[in-house]
């Protein structure tokens, strides 16, 4: 990957992560104002036992998600970004460009 490629990566996930940053106050508040209105138990049912079943918390995949950004900014300071974690292999520019996070390259990702 060429030098100019890897500052619009770098530009995109910072942006990316101004975004999911905002995305989880939000997430956060709607949570508190649930905490401050409902009672406990509503609050406990809404956020962990349906989402057993369910999809995870919103929070909790938004960290996630947090997680992998600073995870690949990091990686380009390194010289590492764009490397399959499971094969080791780089992963195609095209998936990159859609997901700048993308820890792994398609095939992997799809065998999780
Ligand atoms: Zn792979």
């Amino acid at each position: 990957m060429d030098k100019k490629a890897q500052k619009e990566i770098r530009r995109k996930l910072i942006k990316k992560a101004c975004e999911t940053s905002n995305k989880m106050i939000r997430t956060q508040e709607k949570i508190m104002e649930e905490l401050a209105s409902g009672s406990s138990r509503t609050f406990v049912e809404n956020h962990t036992l349906s989402n057993r079943s369910k999809k995870p918390c919103h929070l909790i995949s938004l960290a996630k998600r947090m997680e992998s950004i600073e995870e690949a900014l990091q990686k380009l300071e390194d010289n590492k970004y764009g490397i399959c974690e499971c094969c080791g292999k780089d992963i195609p520019s095209q998936r990159l460009v859609s997901i700048p996070e993308a820890r792994r390259c398609r095939s992997c990702q799809e065998k999780i």
